[in-house]
């Protein structure tokens, strides 16, 4: 940023002087209402809650609608449902094609909770889903050598791999002593085709 005088700047830059300051000052006005602006349930596609959530009629009975953990959720990942469903509206869900959780250190959003609705459990507890591979879609099936949803996820090997037959193999932890796939929804947002070849269902 100059340090000139703001009436000594060229027309041009006195320009981005002003856009970047109005950038810093409405930034977090923007992510706050983003939050809230209408966002429908996903139709056709599985509701995925927070980590650590109740099972959901419970979770329904419980929560407070207070968004307290989208707000703190440094992915920016929750978004609270709106719309006229009185039951559902203010409740607050991740649609990986949007933003995924990303078991994040703090685990923030299960210790913001004040209803019990999220209770804190340990990473590899946590039950959001399981990753599903649509075999023909992943252009592993014609030859590429695409690992990006191996990569980027964050439990690693614990939870997806390549296999030996060289298909994407998603670790299930019910057949694993509770060590595999959270159900995060990475491996899904960052999944390139369309539509994607790994996809989060809810934990059966
Ligand atoms: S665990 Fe962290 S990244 Fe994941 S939803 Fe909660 S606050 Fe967001
Ligand atoms: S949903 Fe995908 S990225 Fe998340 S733990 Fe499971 S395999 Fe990994
Ligand atoms: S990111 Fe998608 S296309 Fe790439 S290997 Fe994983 S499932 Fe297949």
């Amino acid at each position: 940023m100059p340090d000139r005088p703001i009436d000594d700047l060229p027309p041009h830059d006195r320009r981005r002087f002003f856009a970047a300051g109005f950038g810093r000052v409405i930034r977090p006005l923007a992510e706050y209402l983003e939050k809230r602006l209408p966002f429908p349930l996903p139709q056709g596609r599985d509701v995925l809650r927070p980590p650590g959530a109740l099972p959901e009629r419970e979770f329904l009975d419980t929560c407070y609608r207070s968004g307290a953990c989208a707000d703190v959720c440094p992915a920016k990942c929750i978004r609270l449902v709106q719309g006229d469903d009185e039951e559902t509206r203010g409740t607050p869900l991740i649609d990986p094609d949007l933003a995924a959780c990303v078991v994040c250190e703090e685990l923030a959003c299960m210790r913001a909770c004040p209803s019990g609705a999220l209770s804190l459990v340990g990473k590899h507890a946590i039950r959001m889903g399981l990753a599903i591979v649509r075999e023909q879609t992943c252009v592993r099936s014609r030859g590429d050598d695409c690992r990006i949803c191996v990569e980027r996820c964050p439990l690693g090997g614990d939870a997806i791999r390549i296999g030996d037959d060289g298909r994407v193999d998603v670790i299930d932890p019910a057949k694993h002593h509770g060590i595999g796939c959270v159900g995060c929804g990475v491996c899904q947002f960052y999944c390139p085709t369309t539509p994607k070849a790994i996809y989060v269902r809810l934990y059966p």
